[in-house]
């Protein structure tokens, strides 16, 4: 989409991205993981953090609901409004991307054309989407925040896989079910299928 204001141009700055990223000896990339609530999206992604800091590696992850507590506080679920989530956090994505950063993106992201979104903004060869294929039942029965019994009981609205749609990835990166894997063997596949592209 074009800026609202016309009368704007970029600046360009002396510092490339190619410079930022060889400044932090990495290759940029935003991990985009999508799921389920409950799934293990920050779970993973927080751990990924700390695997790929150990690494030698800068980071940031971007938590859906922790983003939702500020620069997306004025965002509701509804189909648009998740949609401006995704956006807004794609955009932050591939400026943290521009900084050298590899960025974790934890997000159910239920919409296919909203993570084609991301992925266009984010740019085709940065985007890696990993999808947690964790099934409904497992995620319903960890419920940790105690969300999926609200959303039985009617209390929470448009909540994904019970009153709204997920609509699994049709060609992710890489696909994993955390009922089967542990925490560390999921981020050690992460790691490899990085390190392999
Ligand atoms: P999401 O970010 O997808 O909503 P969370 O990471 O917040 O999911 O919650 C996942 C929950 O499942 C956590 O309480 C976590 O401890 C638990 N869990 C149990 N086994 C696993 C596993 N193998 N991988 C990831 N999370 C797991």
């Amino acid at each position: 989409m074009k800026p609202k204001q016309t009368n704007i141009e970029r600046f360009s700055g002396h510092v490339s991205s190619g410079d930022r990223a060889a400044l932090l000896g990495q290759r940029p990339l935003t991990v985009w993981l999508t799921g389920l609530s409950a799934s293990g999206k920050s779970t993973i992604g927080y751990a990924l953090e700390r695997r790929l800091l150990s690494l030698g590696h800068a980071c940031y992850v971007l938590d859906g609901d922790n983003l939702r507590h500020g620069l997306n506080r004025d965002l509701g679920f509804s189909v648009t409004e998740r949609r401006e989530n995704i956006r807004r956090t794609a955009e932050m994505a591939k400026l943290l991307n521009d900084a050298g950063l590899i960025v974790i993106a934890a997000l159910i992201s239920p919409r296919r054309d909203d993570r084609a979104m991301a992925r266009e903004i984010i740019g085709d060869s940065l985007f890696v989407e990993i999808y947690l294929s964790t099934p409904l039942d497992t995620c319903e029965q960890r419920d940790p925040k105690g969300l999926y019994a609200r959303a039985r009981c009617g209390e929470i609205a448009e909540f994904t896989g019970i009153s709204a749609p997920y609509e699994t990835p049709l060609d992710p990166d890489l696909t994993f079910d955390t009922s089967r894997t542990e925490i560390h063997a999921s981020v050690s596949l992460i790691v490899e299928h990085l390190q392999s592209r």
